[in-house]
């Protein structure tokens, strides 16, 4: 985008005094972000208008992405860089005697999500946005999202993150396009004059739903689509239905918090409102604009696509039918048929206690109408499968059993497509976890791993990286990732390999800066930074690190004189507030980090740093620092993972398990680019059918894991009392859930080859070169259009020789 420095200045200034009423130097960096982002997002209206206006007269096919999380990160920055306006703005700033970066800092990132759940999401809305793909994002506009991480004496503290205090620059509330949901109350069937069943509600609780609208911005290709996030509301002229205080606070809750955990859901109810509301919000919207196109309802499928990101917002799809029987007077079969056509749906976890499943006194209540559907639903699909699969099949595949609505069967019968989000991932739903459902619909089942946005986590994270690649291979990889592989040839080259050292001890200084600034505790920017950053769960296995590290303590102790390579251990980990385990090992990480940072004898040979609060800001900061990514999940655990892909963009090495994408990343980079230990998915599941595993045994029998376990209970580590011996007992005693013990051995040696390479920088820096050249496949640019071409069917709108996907490269 082409800008006149000479407005955008008076522009600056008119804005500032028209928001805050005093001149720039008066204003905090937080005031002049949002005077930056009020003009950025001014300037880019047109293009955003534009982008509506060509997509609804040409009438081509939309996707709507459905999704309780998102979890973009701060927008200012990203915003300029995909207008081509970051090194301008920069300047013209500087011109101004002000800091851009300064203002980037001041931004709050949103908290809309809890993991990679939702980053997925908002990676996928950057690629959609910058191949050209019609495609929008429906969520919710949590007002407090996800709770903000304290640590208090080494504890997870929550406190509620109000991110929206300053308000958010980026949205636009749309009050025009708002709808009513209707919660509760009865619903009746009764017989209209052409024979139709309508359905008359009575007693229920109507809440509007208004969608706040987000820009997303293109990487320079003047596409701007939508993120529409729902907020609710009493409705105007029903507001004699809300006189009293708890009816009030019961539309109020329903947008304020996202439920804090990603992988099993208490609290409930208002949760199942939650999905509701974003579920209803959006297909009213959907089908509302679809109706302005001069089209039969019948072509639905042919102009929208809609997509479930995990089974959370299912209820899309009883929702859809809903409407057009309700609304649309369609017949079953025509809305069965087409609802299927229309949907498709994302398997994120083969977790159990992850996989939703809502008592059906739940829904009767909540949405009853909706549950009626939902029961017809149930009915005639077991009644078709009966005669072709007998009664057990029929019945183990019903989307209601045993008085709970299975989310995910109801998600895979009503879509058209069911895709994992890595290779094994994939092949374990097909072969263990919904076999039955792959032996009724083998089409359905298809993969798509996961990918990441190389703008965010490579042009805007590492500048100093991303100028070394334009230097060496040119600037063409930023639209075609796919060119990333041109830096292999560099591999040997001994000034790159140099340079490339010096881009990543940069970023080691600057993170170490922040370190002291935010911990007050110096880590030695030579030493190796050694990085695991993900949600904190027992499966991810954050509690094997950590017993590394104690190992390690223990070893340094023993040995002062020996050669240690000098480690820091980085972690960045929330836990759900209601997950005591979770919990306990952020408290054992943190004693452990008191006790290596405070003891003078280890010095810089050992420190172990827990950033509070981890999110995409700190990711960002994290990453381009980082040399060893720990990808530790217990074989077949993580569906994919994809800080394992950011931190191979980013050049470090891999400790990895042969789980979720680090399978695909070793096929990739090569064994000898990787650190691979532990057992396999297979082994694994052997060992479930044959129920031999013994951790006590490993404990009795292996001197070096009874040492670093008895330190949890001896008093070894301080103030880990309670936590200490919960931890040793649920890995000797109850035997080990997530085989750390088993694989703890091959979990050192994997480590003790990192030390050892790392002795040998040329090669260490070889490796990392090689990492960052092998990870273009893993560009969500890829994986969004196998599901453009593949699940959505659906073009970009952009000429052929804009589309810069000329090599497919997996
Ligand atoms: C990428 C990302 C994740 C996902 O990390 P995994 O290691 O794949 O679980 C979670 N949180 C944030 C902030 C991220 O950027």
């Amino acid at each position: 985008m082409e800008l006149d420095r000479t407005d955008f200045k008076k522009n600056f200034q008119r804005v500032t005094t028209g928001l805050y009423g005093v001149d720039i130097e008066e204003c905090s960096p937080s005031q002049l972000y949002t005077v930056l982002g009020t003009l950025i997002k001014a300037y880019a209206g047109e293009d955003w208008n534009k982008t509506k206006k060509y997509y609804e007269e040409e009438q081509v096919k939309q996707l709507y992405y459905f999704s309780m999380e998102y979890l973009p990160g701060r927008m200012l920055k990203s915003n300029l860089l995909n207008l081509d306006l970051l090194d301008t703005v920069r300047d013209i700033l500087k011109d101004m005697h002000l800091d851009l970066d300064e203002l980037i800092q001041a931004e709050v990132d949103p908290a809309l999500g809890n993991g990679g759940l939702g980053r997925l999401a908002s990676c996928f809305m950057d690629s959609l946005a910058s191949l050209g793909i019609p495609g929008a994002g429906d969520g919710i506009r949590y007002k407090y999202g996800l709770f903000q991480q304290k640590f208090i004496e080494g504890h997870q503290v929550e406190v509620p993150e109000n991110w929206l205090r300053n308000g958010n620059v980026w949205e636009t509330r749309r009050e025009n396009k708002a709808v009513i949901v209707r919660f509760g109350g009865q619903a009746y069937l009764y017989e209209d004059a052409n024979g139709h069943l309508v359905p008359f509600y009575q007693n229920t609780q109507n809440i509007l739903a208004v969608p706040y609208d987000t820009a997303v911005i293109g990487y320079q290709n003047e596409i701007i689509n939508t993120l529409r996030l729902w907020s609710a509301e009493i409705p105007p002229h029903e507001e004699i239905h809300y006189h009293n205080l708890a009816d009030q606070q019961s539309v109020n809750q329903l947008t304020e918090v996202l439920y804090p955990d990603d992988s099993n859901y208490e609290g409930r109810l208002l949760r199942l409102r939650q999905e509701y509301f974003l579920c209803s919000a959006g297909i009213q919207s959907i089908i509302r604009y679809y109706k302005k196109m001069d089209r039969t309802m019948q072509e639905i499928a042919e102009y929208v696509a809609i997509h479930i990101n995990d089974t959370h917002p299912a209820l899309c799809i009883p929702e859809f039918m809903r409407i057009l029987l309700d609304e649309e007077q369609m017949s079953w079969g025509q809305v069965w048929e087409i609802t299927k056509k229309t949907m498709s749906y994302t398997n994120h976890t083969i977790m159990q206690e992850a996989m939703e499943k809502w008592p059906v006194y739940m829904l009767e209540e909540t949405i009853p109408r909706v549950y009626q559907i939902i029961e017809e639903l149930n009915r005639r699909q077991i009644e078709k499968k009966i005669p072709l699969y007998g009664e057990e099949m029929a019945y183990r595949t019903a989307i209601i059993q045993e008085g709970h609505v299975n989310m995910a069967h109801l998600a895979i019968i009503g879509s058209h497509s069911v895709n994992g989000v890595a290779q094994l991932h994939t092949n374990l739903l097909k072969h263990e976890v919904l076999k039955e459902f792959n032996q009724l619909y083998p089409a359905k089942f298809n993969n798509k791993t996961n990918g990441i946005t190389q703008r965010r986590w490579l042009q805007l994270a590492n500048e100093e990286l991303t100028a070394l690649l334009d230097r060496k291979i040119g600037t063409e990889w930023k639209k075609n990732p796919a060119e990333l592989k041109i830096f292999k040839s560099f591999a040997e080259d001994e000034e790159t390999l140099n340079e490339l050292a010096e881009v990543k001890l940069k970023n080691k200084k600057r993170f170490a800066a922040y370190v002291k600034e935010a911990l007050d505790i110096e880590i030695d920017p030579t030493a190796l930074f050694d990085v695991q950053i993900k949600r904190l769960h027992e499966y991810k296995r954050q509690l094997l690190n950590v017993l590394h590290i104690i190992h390690r303590y223990f070893d340094i102790k023993e040995n002062p004189e020996k050669d240690i390579q000098p480690r820091v251990f980085i972690f960045g980990a929330k836990a759900a507030p209601s997950y005591l385990y979770a919990k306990y090992v952020i408290k054992l990480i943190n004693s452990v980090a008191k006790l290596v940072n405070e003891d003078h004898a280890v010095g810089d040979k050992l420190k172990v740093i827990f950033v509070e609060n981890y999110g995409v800001s700190l990711a960002e900061l994290i990453i381009p620092a980082a040399e060893v990514s720990e990808q530790i999940s217990l074989a077949s655990k993580e569906a994919s993972g994809t800080s394992n892909m950011k931190l191979m963009l980013n050049g470090a090495l891999t400790v990895a398990t042969l789980d979720g994408a680090n399978v695909e990343i070793r096929d990739h980079v090569g064994d000898d680019n990787i650190f691979l230990f532990g057992l396999t998915a297979e082994e694994v599941y052997q060992y479930y059918q044959d129920g031999t595993y013994q951790s006590r045994e490993i404990y009795e029998t292996n001197p070096q894991v009874r040492k670093v376990l008895n330190a949890l209970i001896d008093g070894t580590i301080p103030d880990v009392l309670e936590e200490g011996h919960v931890i040793f007992d649920s890995l000797v005693n109850d035997n080990d859930e997530y085989f750390i013990l088993k694989d703890f051995d091959s979990y050192l040696r994997a480590q003790e080859k990192v030390d050892e390479l790392y002795q040998d920088p040329h090669k260490w820096n070889q490796k990392s070169l090689l990492n960052i050249a092998s990870s273009g496949p893993f560009s969500a640019d890829f994986t969004i259009k196998r599901y453009a071409d593949e699940i959505w069917h659906i073009d970009s709108v952009l000429p052929e020789e804009e589309q810069h996907m000329h090599h497919e490269p997996m």
